[in-house]
């Protein structure tokens, strides 16, 4: 961000690992993912053995509420004008919406119309399940000072075509990226929405989903195999000593599945094109993060291909420069899931 162009260059990029708990229909199943000191993941299979560390590991019992404490200095310095990303990455069913937004949001929101103050009291509570999209919304507008403005947008990536998730059209027109001096990347036509607290989010988040689902039956966009991109922009008219206003961006991702290719799988050429664009711009966004990563630690700098796909290009001011990156790569504890579990743990580690 501008505000912050005169200062030293400050990038950040944080790696949690998070273990789901087993599902009912995996009950009695053995968990072969063991976490250490919450800073290991260990794996101890004949054909998997591995100790590796990363900043954070939660296992199945750590809350969303003790997860965002991980997460929450993040949106304070969102506040002070970064540009930061939280994103779940990982296979299908590993847990990334409920990181992201929670297993029961909607229900959670439900209740809360007329009652904004309980669901907020009740967001401290281990037994609250919203994720980080709605805590980071809440500490967002509970640390906002007067001047500012947050606007709101909600969109998918499919294809590698971006989609509106906020215009009520069931077949949505693909919107392009585009770069500009005073904005950064944005992308044109994508509708924000001007949000004065977290029941404004909500709804729009819920509309959103809405959206999502009837274009799942209208236009087949598995939700499984797009990213979802939910994005606060944060605005002030207070300029800065160079003059500068501040704009800063949260993005927060829920990334499509992981899982590879099953060669195995009879499937029409339409689906396998969505898996390999879907396999490509996950390629993508780890060489992304690998040479940000190393270009961290070293003086020779790697170039950054974030032209290679939609959401690295979309992303590219808010994971490279003054950013702060948050990744969670979840995985399942079950032996079934192992191969892709030990993929998706290679991602992380490069990422590190
Ligand atoms: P993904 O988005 O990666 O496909 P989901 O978030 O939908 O996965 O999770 C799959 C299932 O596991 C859901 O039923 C979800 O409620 C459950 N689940 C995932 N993570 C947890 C967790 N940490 N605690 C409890 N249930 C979880
Ligand atoms: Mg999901």
């Amino acid at each position: 961000s501008k505000l912050n162009k005169s200062c030293l260059q400050q990038q950040s990029i944080k790696v949690y690992v998070r273990v789901r708990p087993l599902l009912k229909k995996e009950l009695g199943q053995e968990c072969i993912i063991k976490t250490d000191q919450q800073k290991y993941v260990v794996i101890e299979q004949s054909t998997h053995i591995l100790k590796q560390e990363y900043d954070q590991v939660f296992d199945e019992q750590v809350s969303q509420a003790e997860i965002f404490k991980y997460i929450s200095p993040t949106i304070h310095k969102a506040l002070q004008g970064y540009n930061t990303t939280i994103m779940a990455y990982g296979q299908t069913g590993s847990g990334k919406t409920h990181t992201m937004f929670g297993s029961d949001w909607e229900y959670s929101l439900n209740i809360s119309l007329g009652h904004q103050s309980t669901f907020i009291d009740d967001l401290q509570t281990d037994q609250n399940h919203a994720g980080m999209i709605p805590r980071t919304i809440y500490t967002l507008f509970n640390n906002l000072q007067q001047g500012y403005y947050v606007y709101c947008s909600f969109l998918q990536i499919y294809n590698e075509k971006i989609y509106d998730l906020l215009q009520d059209n069931k077949v949505p027109q693909a919107l392009q990226i585009h770069e500009s001096k005073t904005e950064g990347i944005y992308v044109e036509q994508l509708t924000e929405y001007a949000v004065n607290n977290l029941y404004d989010c909500l709804t729009l988040m819920k509309r959103g989903e809405k959206n999502r689902m009837i274009r799942q039956t209208t236009m087949n966009l598995k939700s499984s195999r797009s990213h979802t991109i939910f994005q606060l922009l944060i605005e002030t008219s207070k300029a800065d000593q160079g003059g500068q206003l501040l704009r800063s961006k949260i993005n927060l991702c829920d990334l499509a599945g992981s899982e590879k290719i099953n060669k195995q799988d009879s499937m029409s050429n339409a689906h396998l094109n969505e898996l390999k664009s879907i396999n490509q711009s996950l390629t993508t966004l780890g060489k992304v993060i690998q040479n940000l990563s190393q270009n961290n630690k070293n003086i020779n700098k790697l170039p950054i291909p974030y032209r290679e796909s939609k959401i690295t290009r979309l992303l590219q001011d808010s994971l490279g420069g003054n950013t702060l990156t948050n990744i969670f790569v979840n995985v399942a504890p079950n032996i079934y899931n192992i191969d892709e579990t030990a993929n998706s743990l290679k991602f992380a580690q490069r990422a590190r």
